[in-house]
Parts: C-alpha cells; structure tokens; sequence
C-alpha cells in the first residue's frame, strides 16, 4: 500500500505514553503504529553510551537494568532547566528527551506519510507559561513545524464530538454543512486522569462552537502517583518481612513498580491482583485486594474531586448544569473514578472510546483546521495587533486604588538595572506566521465552521508594592478562565526623573501572596525616551494569545513612544539555543 500524501499531524506528548495521529483520506483521525505494531508509545529515551537514543517500549525494558541510563516522566519536569536526574551521567533539558520521543514519532509515521506539513502538540490544560513554550521548544527541537499547542481537554472534546457525529451517520468530509457537535448547546465536563497529570475541564459546544468555560487541575498527579503509593505499600511490607528494602536500588524499585503498576490495571477489572518481586536473593508475594488499593489511594482520588468542585464553582456551574462527563486519560479506567464521578454528579460518567487515542485524534483534528485556516488566508495580511478587549482599563482598579494612584504604582519595583542580562527576546507567537505547506484534499471541509475559545488556566500578574497592605503583593492582570486570546493594560508611573527603564516581576497564579505564585520571568522595559519627569506614566499591555501564551508590550504615554520589552524568563531558552539543539538531535540516531 503506498503512502498518504503529506499532511499535519496532532501529537499527544504524554507523561507515560505518546501518540500519534492524522486525518485519512475520508477524514477520519488515525493514530500511527509504532515499529512494534501498537498505538501508542511510552515516553521513555534510552541514552546509550556510544550517543544513539532508543524511545519506548525498548526503553522502558532497559530500564529494569539500566535505570540511570533511561528518562521516564520528564514532562512533569517540563519548565525546569534540567531532568531531575543525570541520564548516561549528562544532564539533559526536558525539552530534548521530549523532543527525542517526537522525533521517534515522526520516524514511525513516515512508514505511513509521506511528510509531515505541521504538528499540533498538546498540553495539559493546567500548564503554565514556561511548560507551555518549553513543549512548543520540544517540537521545534524535534525539527516539526509547530502550528500550535491545544490543551488536552479541548483536544479530547473535539475528537468526541466528531466521533458522536460520524456514530449518527454524519458525513466526514462536508462538516462545514452538517453540524460536527450537537445541535442543542451542550455542557460537557471533562475528566482527565493520565500518567503524571490531572486537568478538568467544562466546555460548552454549541453547534460548531467549543468553548471552553473553565479549568483545573494538578500538574503533579496521575497514575504513577497511584503505583507508588502500592510500591510503598509492598515494600514497606517486603522491609518487615525479610529486613531488606528494594528501595534501596533504583533497578529494584523499576521492576517492583512495574509488577505495581500491572497489579493496578488488573485490579480495574479484576477484586484481587498479586505483586511478586524479589531483591537481594529474597521473594514475596503480596496480594492486593481492590478495597486495600482504593484505601492506599483515597487521597489522590479526593484531590481530583477538589479540584472538581473547585472548578464548578469558579464556573459558578451546579451539576445540574453539566449534560455529560466524559473520562479521558488511562487512569479514568479504574472503577473508583467512575464511581466517585457518579456519586457526586448524580449522572453516569462516559468512558471516550479510546482513552488513550482520543487527545491524539482531536490534535489532528485541531491540525487540519489550522492547516486549512492557514492556507486560505492571505499570506501578506499585516499581522493582527493586539486589540484590546471591552474591559480595557487604564488603572487595575483593585489594586490602583490600594496603592495610591497611577504615580503611586510605583509599586512596581522601578529601578535601572544593568543589561548585562541574558535576555531573551520575546517574540511573536511563531505559531500566528501563514504557513505554506500544502494541504491535503480532506482537510480543507472539516475546518470551516468549528471554532475553538480557550481560557487561560492561570492567572496573570504582576508584584506590586502595596501602601495599603504595607507589603509586596500579587496584583492579578488577567484572572484564571478568561477567553482567549485576551489583552489587558495597566499602567505603571515612574518613580524617578529621567528614568530610562523599568522592570516588572510577572507571575502566574490567582493568590494574592506572591509566594502563592511562580514568578515566570522580569520583564524589563527599557530605552524610556529621555528627561521623563517622576511619575510618567508607562502603559503595559499584557496579552494571552489563542495557545496561553503570555506577551507584553509597553508604551511611554507621554511622548507615545513604544519601549522595548524583553522578558527574561526564569527557565527556557532563546531562539538560537532551540536551532542549535534541533541540529544535535537532527544529528542522533533514534530508533
Ligand atoms: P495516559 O497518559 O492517558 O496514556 O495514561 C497512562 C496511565 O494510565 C498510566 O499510569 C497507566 O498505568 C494508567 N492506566 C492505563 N490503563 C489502566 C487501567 N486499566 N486501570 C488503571 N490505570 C490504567
């Protein structure tokens, strides 16, 4: 069978395992085989000492042996400089052991396509700024033109909708005349359960139209939170009985949480599973029972359904306002879930088809109408500025009245320091640039008429000195849940004359202690023209665009000069690191 013309792909770059998937001639998403036949692949990168890379299954085998050799759930590192821990005794970025698995991903669909135009990548909807361009970097590391990132939810949302629309008969490749999605608006309440992360989320569709109302959740829980804690739980037990701990080894510990993580998924079907490990000569068999397992894990199951409530109630939504749950995630399959969802919601959760598959399917999804969009538009059009929204204030109200005034907001740290820096250029979001690549036949119906609204997940602000409060506090710009994209001004006085910059700590979280925030970079506004008398004011506009992206840009409103911002991020790399990391990883044999 020959190959399938050229087209865009979406990509589900999970914690444990990633897949692959395009849309086929007659529009309906695939998900590409790996070298070994199977749909999806394990986020696992083998580092051989000689330089070449083995992704996957392989990777995850060697791992029994070879622990320090091979990186697992590094996109719960995703956003920090470094993996927590030295692979083939390197230190390797998140982003390049993520890109590596892309690239793996792209070496298995080329048996099926014959190139790969463009790739959506997706994200947990909870990411932050920095995970979220440190994905974007993965791909571009990995040598894909990134046409964007969609939050997983969103993804998965979208691959439902078309699913059900094909189930009643619809036609796949005249959706811009049928209605993909329900014709009476629906509210859907997504629960995402993976490998290493957690995301709720509640979309309304109403006819074509999926927007998303509100979302949650944790970076840090999922399912390998759930082996170990049945890891610790025969360990402690293995310590007691024979006085030696396999903890002890990180090869030991591998195979015992693997026999864990078997015995969890035999336990979603089955009331009894048993672990069986050996270290140091000695065995043990302990069986588990379902009851024991839900009992060592009540706590994690209770932080998915905190963040649950917590997410209706930032929606202001009761449950009788949700139409229907959908489960999404590997871990949705263990019967608690369920059971927990049905309890609290009064309705019968739905398990998504394929799991495992659907956020992949509505990446490629997402990729046809990006492609499409992309093609059809006009490759010379001036690029959009930003527009600000209704809400358009000078002054943050809140805050400008706790601290005095505009001059007064001098709040914000203002003070000359040296450009000595490293900084990194902020720059337009890559993913707004036309792209060129042609499209395939099919994917030109399904992007008319399907239009997808994010909100961020995180609020955005800025430190400021509060009078009021006599303290440093986090000043919200742009709160969690608002409509993307979205711009918000503030505006900030100098505090000295003559002052030739200004920088600004910008944060993301909703709490009013900045300790309750990650400060995400500084953001330094410099060459103010010069002899601006104390108290000038400065207009920053601080914008998410359509993927969560954050971008700021600043204006001096006494002569309307533009100042040039540059934000410094704490973590990630500039441009050039990124072109310089795609050619070694061009360069490394994947396999
Ligand atoms: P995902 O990232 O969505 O592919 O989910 C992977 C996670 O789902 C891993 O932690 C798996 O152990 C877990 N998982 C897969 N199947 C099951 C199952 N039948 N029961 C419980 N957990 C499962």
């Amino acid at each position: 069978m020959g190959k399938i013309s050229a087209r865009s792909v979406g990509i589900d770059l999970g914690t444990t395992f990633s897949a692959l998937a395009y849309l086929d001639e007659k529009g309906r998403p695939r998900t590409v085989t790996n070298s070994r036949g199977h749909d999806v692949t394990p986020s696992a990168v083998w580092v051989k000492p000689d330089r070449s890379v083995v992704v996957g299954e392989a990777a995850l085998a060697a791992r029994r042996n070879r622990a320090d050799h091979v990186a697992v759930n590094f996109k719960r590192d995703m956003g920090e400089k470094v993996y927590h821990e030295p692979v083939c005794g390197k230190q390797f970025s998140p982003q390049a052991l993520s890109a590596l698995v892309l690239k793996k991903l792209g070496i298995d669909a080329r048996n099926v396509l014959e190139n790969i135009t463009g790739a959506v990548i997706t994200v947990p909807a909870y990411f932050g700024d920095a995970r979220r361009k440190a994905t974007q970097d993965a791909g571009r590391i990995a040598g894909l033109n990134v046409l964007d990132i969609i939050n997983e939810p969103t993804a998965a949302a979208l691959a439902n909708a078309f699913a059900e629309y094909v189930h009643r008969g619809g036609d796949m490749v005249r959706l811009d005349v049928a209605r993909i999605a329900t014709t009476a608006p629906a509210t859907t309440l997504i629960y995402d359960l993976g490998g290493g992360t957690f995301d709720v989320t509640i979309i309304r569709i109403d006819n074509n139209n999926f927007e998303v109302v509100a979302t949650g959740g944790e970076v840090q829980l999922g399912g390998v939170d759930f082996d170990r804690r049945v890891l610790n739980y025969y360990c402690d037990e293995f310590q007691r009985r024979t006085g030696v701990d396999p903890r002890d080894t990180a090869e030991s510990t591998v195979k015992i949480l693997n026999a864990c993580e078997a015995a969890k998924i035999h336990l979603s079907k089955a009331e009894q599973a048993t672990i069986e490990g050996e270290y140091l000569g000695k065995q043990m068999k302990l069986p588990v029972s379902r009851q024991r397992f839900e009992q060592l894990t009540s706590d994690l199951l209770a932080r998915t359904q905190l963040c649950v409530e917590m997410l209706l109630e930032d929606a202001l939504l009761g449950w009788d306002r949700i139409d229907n749950i959908l489960m999404v995630g590997g871990s949705s399959r263990m019967p608690q879930v369920t059971r927990m969802l049905a309890e609290v919601s009064g309705k019968a959760p739905d398990m998504a088809a394929a799991p495992d598959q659907i956020v992949a399917h509505g990446a490629a999804i997402h990729a046809a109408i990006l492609t499409y969009d992309r093609a059809s538009a006009t490759p010379s059009a001036p690029k959009k500025p930003i527009t600000p929204d209704a809400e358009l204030s000078f002054l943050d109200d809140d805050d400008d009245e706790d601290e005095g005034g505009p001059s007064a907001s001098g709040s914000t740290s203002f003070d000359d320091i040296p450009l000595s820096l490293p900084i990194e250029e902020e720059s337009e979001d890559q993913s707004d640039a036309p792209v060129s690549a042609p499209i395939a036949p099919m994917e030109a119906p399904i992007a008319r008429g399907i239009k997808l609204t994010d909100v961020n997940s995180h609020g955005l602000g800025v430190i400021v000195r509060s009078s009021r409060e006599s303290r440093t506090v986090n000043s919200v710009i742009i709160p969690k849940n608002t409509p993307l994209p979205t711009t918000r001004v503030k505006v900030f006085g100098t505090e000295a004359a003559n002052q030739r910059q200004v920088r600004l700590r910008i944060t993301e979280g909703d709490a009013r202690d900045p300790r309750g925030c990650t400060q995400i970079g500084e953001c330094l506004i410099r060459l103010l023209p010069k002899g601006l008398p104390k108290g000038s004011p400065v207009e920053v506009r601080f914008a998410y665009d359509r993927s969560g992206r954050v971008h700021v840009r600043a204006v001096e409103l006494t002569s309307g000069a533009g100042a040039d911002v540059e934000i410094k991020r704490d973590t990630g790399f500039d441009a050039d690191t990124v072109g310089k990391m795609a050619d070694i990883v061009a360069e490394i044999d994947v396999e």
